[in-house]
């Protein structure tokens, strides 16, 4: 049986989590916490970084911190998970769906711009399989309507766009540790700061709306109520799991990386003879592994394919259902455009089994079945 995902696992996180135990500390922003965002901080070149319980929580700090109103409206792909809009619509924002490219399956620069209302406040891009979207294209048009840029880097931890950090490039971006991301201490997220006039109000709603960030350094001698806010902290526990994986995090890139070549050198044949299409990767960035996805010729032969390798043990995940075709999305959004390859690319992608330690045997196993797939 080889599953679609395992949670990344060092082995090391049993004894930082025994630390946080015998240190008499498991709330948040804690000794791990620091490091965690320490380390993130240093290792993308970000001012600041907040670790929170997850990326959902992350992306509706970024709508807080925004102040988006009722009556907005927010820009972004259809081709997304649910929270990148939840976050907005819990704010009263309408959302502005737009297509997607083929070739990458991120955000299409051109129909942003004809989404742009008089009403709109933001643009949240996704860096789909942690591969970067076109941000200079859509930094233009941002500055243009003097429109937020937010990314939902929820999986692009380790990701470049022409050298820059994935996350460090809008005014705000989030990241995942689910543990189906590459880096992971089961639920968790953070906040990327990369506007620093934005940093002291995310410290506040982070810590219930009020001013405890500050008590904390000893830079006021107590703590009141200042503004909006919610608990969006990290348990500690969550933290010092998460701090084994940064330090792990070359190995965990380069292992993942190596699995996903060995996909594509193993596929390549298939998509010279036209049966299936691999990933594309622009010249401009450098990407995380986070996903290997080939796309069949229809969603028919997609389920064939995916219920041919479920015969075989092996578990193959299709992604996304566009947010525009679903109830809710139907109800807080709009499809602006037109939907030319939003349902026809999502219908016929199939995630195959990637994750840290997978091995070049299971790789080898599914490279072999999808090709008898091929030849029968
Ligand atoms: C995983 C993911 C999220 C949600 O992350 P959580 O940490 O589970 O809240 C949001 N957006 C995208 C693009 C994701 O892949």
């Amino acid at each position: 049986m080889i599953p679609f995902n395992k949670p990344c696992v060092i082995g090391s996180e049993i004894h930082a989590i025994q630390q946080v135990i015998t240190a008499d500390k498991l709330s948040g922003n804690g000794e791990f916490g620091k490091k965690c965002m320490k380390w993130l901080e240093e290792q993308l070149t970000c001012e600041k970084a907040l670790l929170t319980p997850s990326c959902t929580a992350a992306l509706e700090l970024t709508a807080l911190l925004t102040d988006i109103q009722p009556g907005d409206e927010v820009v972004m792909p259809s081709y997304t998970f649910v929270s990148t809009a939840n976050a907005f619509v819990l704010r009263g924002a309408s959302i502005r769906f737009v297509d997607i490219e083929p070739s990458t399956m991120n955000i299409d620069p051109q129909a942003i711009e004809r989404a742009i209302t008089e009403h709109t406040k933001a643009i949240v891009v996704v860096h789909y399989a942690g591969v970067g979207c076109d941000m200079d294209t859509v930094l233009t048009i941002a500055n243009n309507h003097n429109l937020w840029v937010i990314e939902d880097a929820a999986q692009g931890l380790m990701s470049t766009y022409k050298g820059e950090s994935l996350g460090t490039i809008g005014h705000l971006s989030t990241i995942s540790f689910h543990d189906t991301k590459n880096y992971t201490c089961g639920e968790g997220g953070a906040l990327l700061i990369n506007d620093a006039s934005l940093i002291e109000r995310a410290e506040m709603i982070q810590e219930k709306g009020t001013n405890r960030s500050q008590f904390i350094r000893g830079e006021i001698d107590k703590y009141t109520w200042r503004d909006v806010g919610s608990s969006y902290l990290l348990s500690e526990l969550n933290a010092a799991y998460l701090s084994v994986q940064f330090q792990h995090a070359n190995e965990i890139n380069q292992n993942r990386r190596h699995s996903w070549a060995q996909y594509n050198h193993g596929l390549m044949n298939l998509q010279l003879d036209g049966a299936i299409e691999l990933p594309t990767i622009p010249n401009v960035c450098e990407h995380n592994a986070h996903m290997y996805y080939i796309k069949l010729e229809n969603e028919m032969e997609r389920n064939q394919l995916r219920q041919f390798l479920k015969q075989n043990h092996i578990t193959a995940a299709t992604h996304y259902v566009p947010l525009h075709t679903a109830h809710a999305g139907k109800q807080f959004g709009l499809f602006v455009g037109e939907d030319r390859y939003t349902t026809t690319e999502s219908d016929r992608l199939l995630r195959l089994p990637l994750y840290y330690g997978i091995g070049e045997e299971a790789i080898n196993d599914v490279v072999n079945k999808i090709q008898q797939y091929f030849q029968s």
